[in-house]
């Protein structure tokens, strides 16, 4: 018997059948609005369909100008569209079972758009366009555009749709006093308020006839002030039942909330608890979503009836057969999704395309493709970081000879360092994914063996591959060289002690890492719910409106000082959909974060600086040093000496502003064409 038997069970709609018990979650792709995008979208969506899941949701469509999230988004309003989609669903459609639906997402306030309109001219905090009030008559054709939208996604050849009333968007809006402070009817009482929600689901359902999956997203945890309560939410969400909803998927959080939802840092099936709440109270099959990313967690959720079915988005982009590995017991050789956010969320809040940090093939299906082999070669990879991993693994499963080489015991590189930052604990499963991509694509591994150039001279190799990394950079600076100083390698990788008060110089992504890595105690909140819940004043029981509770967050076990040189904010530079839970964490444990520094000195007192003309001292214990890095290429050039082909890769070929995303995209694209 399967281990994963629930999740692969089948899930019966009454006129149709869900093939398992996993729903691709919408995710905007950016293709919507790009020339050739509908047949990018056809074939990442079919890829996704042949990987088994039960339902694909769509990215989300505007069902009018006004509702789009940015203008010149996607909308689906006349039959131009419905020749555009069509490609899209005739591509899933030729996978035998597969269902797909089109999100029908109307923004409201949250768009980037003059035309913005909502219940209230409630300017939301993280927009910069005030909603202009819709009148009665404004209700009733933003009702009617839902409707329209929707039947032209049945006529485009959708299995339904899914209808977007979460997330603080234009139903949501309508639904909570914060942003709905009307007196008509459409507003004051909660019955007016969620009139909208069961106006659309009623005449969307009749409309579209019996045989039209409609899923409704349900807010079950506004965590902003003046949300709904839980009675109100189930009584919501028997009226969405009644109005003729065929399916109900969990929302959590509105995207102005300041708790984290999906980052990394949330617990695997933090919210799911919610779902299961709502099971209680409701007969239609219910979907659980948020940080739910692997197989097991996900199959536990539906054998313990917390749900019916396991929305996974971001899973789906990093791996497109998740389902069809677990069905074939192959669990352990699916990509794991690690909630980074950096190649997905990340560029959907910059305008650009979506991919995925460990899998760049995603939405680049028909642009990145292995190309077949015409001379199998002997090519060495010096490296075993993401970069050499990516490179090593792709050139074997095309048909080449493949060497990995590392001085180190274990593969990984610097992910094996990132993973023991607190909230970063998933960057293991990466790891764990190469390893057995090295076992099944038939790479030789050589761990503990520092390679040097000779070495590969004699070794007959046609390509060699340098994926060796960078070296942590030392400033100069009086007193560097002090005992108290220290690298980020000392105290993540060496695990020296390092004491109560400390300067961590350097705020990227690395000195903020550190500091988090210093701050927490022996529990990190990323591993342990209850914890997370308190440190972010969640009420998961929803008691109180919003489900917002009082935070309380655990004493940080030192005192830190962040430095950096720049003028700009700390932190300004990370990422753009988490940078802000770094900095509120840390802000949370008292870190002191300075900008504009000049470095003076490091002595026995501390570390010297300059601020607006003043000197001060830190009075710490320990200066840990995150300064940046450089390329490490010690055996570059006595290669290309010898007349060897070498290519650089990853960190070894350009250091700053590395991520381990364009390592991994760098090492896959030369490993696909070589
Ligand atoms: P590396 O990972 O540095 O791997 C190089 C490998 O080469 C090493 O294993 C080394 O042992 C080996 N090697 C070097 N010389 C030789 C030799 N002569 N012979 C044999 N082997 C050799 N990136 C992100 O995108 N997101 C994050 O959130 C993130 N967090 C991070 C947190 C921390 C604490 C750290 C340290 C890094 C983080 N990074 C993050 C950065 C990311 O890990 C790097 O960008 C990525 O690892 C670079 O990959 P690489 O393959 O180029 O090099
Ligand atoms: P980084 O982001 O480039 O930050 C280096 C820091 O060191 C900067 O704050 C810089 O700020 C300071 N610095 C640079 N040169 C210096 C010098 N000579 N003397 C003193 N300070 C100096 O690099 P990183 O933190 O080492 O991270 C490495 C890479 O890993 C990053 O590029 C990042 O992409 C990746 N990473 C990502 C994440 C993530 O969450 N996405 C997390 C960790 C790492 P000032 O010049 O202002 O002082
Ligand atoms: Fe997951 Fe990161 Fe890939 Fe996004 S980029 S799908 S968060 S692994």
């Amino acid at each position: 018997m399967n281990q994963y038997q629930h999740l692969l069970e089948p899930l019966d709609l009454g006129f149709t059948k869900a093939r398992s018990r996993v729903l691709m979650g919408s995710m905007h792709t950016g293709l919507e609005e790009r020339k050739g995008g509908w047949e990018r979208q056809a074939e990442y969506f079919k890829q996704r369909a042949e990987g088994g899941v039960g339902i694909i949701v769509s990215g989300g469509i505007g069902p009018n100008e006004e509702g789009v999230g940015v203008q010149g988004g996607a909308i689906l309003v006349d039959d131009e569209g419905v020749a555009k989609h069509k490609v899209v669903t005739d591509a899933v459609h030729e996978v035998e079972g597969a269902l797909i639906c089109m999100q029908i997402l109307h923004t409201g306030r949250y768009a980037y758009n003059s035309k913005a309109v909502s219940a209230s001219a409630v300017k939301s905090p993280i927009h910069p366009f005030p909603p202009k009030e819709l009148d009665a008559d404004g209700i009733e054709k933003q009702i009617q555009d839902f409707v329209t939208c929707a039947v032209l996604a049945q006529k485009a050849g959708y299995d339904g749709v899914e209808i977007m009333g979460s997330e603080g968007y234009f139903i949501n809006q309508f639904i909570v006093k914060h942003t709905n402070k009307r007196t008509d009817e459409w507003g004051g009482s909660y019955e007016n308020r969620i009139r909208l929600a069961i106006e659309i689901v009623r005449r969307t359902r009749e409309a579209a006839g019996e045989k039209f999956i409609i899923i409704y997203r349900l807010s079950m945890l506004d965590l902003v002030e003046d949300g709904s309560t839980w009675d109100e939410i189930v009584h919501l969400g028997k009226e969405i039942e009644k109005a003729g909803a065929t399916i109900i998927n969990t929302g959590i959080g509105w995207h102005e909330a300041r708790v984290p939802t999906i980052a990394t840092s949330v617990p695997r099936a933090a919210f799911v608890e919610v779902t299961a709440r709502m099971k209680k109270e409701l007969s239609v099959p219910l979907i659980t979503t948020n940080r739910i990313n692997t197989p097991e967690v996900a199959n536990a959720i539906i054998a313990e009836g917390q749900a019916d079915m396991v929305s996974m988005a971001r899973p789906m982009l990093a791996d497109a057969h998740f389902v069809k590995k677990a069905a074939e017991g192959r669990g352990d050789e699916i990509n794991t999704c690690i909630g980074c956010n950096q190649a997905c969320l990340d560029h959907v809040f910059s305008g650009g395309e979506i991919s995925c940090l460990v899998n760049p093939y995603a939405c680049n299906e028909t642009l990145l493709i292995n190309q077949p082999l015409e001379t199998k070669k002997k090519i060495a990879v010096v490296g075993a970081g993401p970069a050499g991993l990516a490179a090593a693994t792709t050139a074997a499963q095309r048909g080449h000879d493949v060497t990995l080489f590392d001085s180190a015991s274990e593969v990984g590189g610097q992910f094996n360092i990132a993973k023991q930052v607190p909230g970063k604990e998933e960057f293991f499963e990466t790891i764990r994914y190469f390893a057995k991509m090295i076992e099944k694509t038939g790479v030789s591994l050589k761990l503990n063996t520092r390679v040097a150039a000779q070495d590969l001279i004699k070794g007959g190799f046609d390509e060699v591959f340098l994926a060796t990394g960078i070296i942590p950079r030392m400033p100069e600076l009086e007193g560097i060289d002090h005992p108290m100083v220290m690298n980020y390698l000392d105290v993540l990788k060496e695990k020296k002690t390092v004491g109560k008060r400390v300067a961590v110089m350097g705020a990227g992504g690395i000195g903020f890492d550190v500091s988090e890595f210093l701050v927490h105690g022996k529990t990190t909140p990323s591993l342990d719910k209850s914890q997370f819940m308190k440190e972010w004043g969640v009420d998961l029981k929803v008691t109180s409106a919003g489900g917002l509770a009082q935070a309380e967050v655990e004493p940080p076990v030192r005192d830190i000082f962040l430095v950096q040189r720049k003028k700009s904010k700390v932190g300004a530079g990370l990422g753009k959909t988490t940078g802000w839970i770094h900095r509120t964490t840390l802000k949370h444990k008292n870190v002191q974060m300075i900008n504009k520094a000049q470095y003076l000195k490091i002595d026995d007192q501390g570390l010297h600086i300059e601020l607006d003309g003043e000197v001060r001292i830190l009075e710490v214990d320990n200066v840990i040093v995150c300064a940046g890095q450089d390329p490490q290429r010690e055996l570059q050039d006595a290669l290309i000496d010898a007349g060897m082909a070498v290519h650089l890769i990853g960190g070894a070929d350009k250091a700053a502003e590395l991520d381990a995303k364009r390592a991994i995209k760098q090492g896959t694209e030369l490993a696909s064409a070589i």
